[in-house]
């Protein structure tokens, strides 16, 4: 199994074994929840997500890889990392955009 992309951090390998190890034997609740990964999770959803996290057997070594790696983005062990998405500017014209030379905002 290969860590997602993550930024540098001495000890991630290590996390990222053990939570790797746990995986072998267990399966927690946010396998295949797409919420996990979601841009930009609701409140409520991120109320239901620390509240599932707070639950997971897997909480200690998703915990330590998290600290450790402090992943890009993602929900991980009850919080949220990576930054949120900047919600689109509603002001600005196509001109505007145009002008500052990208359309994507
Ligand atoms: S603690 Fe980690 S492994 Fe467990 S549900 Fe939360 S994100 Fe998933």
């Amino acid at each position: 199994m290969t860590p997602p992309a993550v930024r540098a951090a001495p000890d991630a390998d290590a996390a990222w074994a053990a939570l790797a190890k746990a995986l072998e034997d267990t399966e927690p609740p946010c396998a295949g929840d797409d919420l996990f990964t979601a841009d930009s999770p609701s409140k409520d959803d991120q109320e239901f997500m620390r509240n599932l996290c707070a639950m997971c057997p897997l909480l200690a070594e998703c915990a330590s890889y998290a600290l450790a790696a402090k992943p890009a983005a993602g929900y991980w062990a009850g919080r949220r990392y990576g930054k949120p998405r900047a919600k689109p500017k509603t002001t600005s014209t196509t001109a505007d955009r145009t002008a500052s030379g990208t359309h994507h905002q």
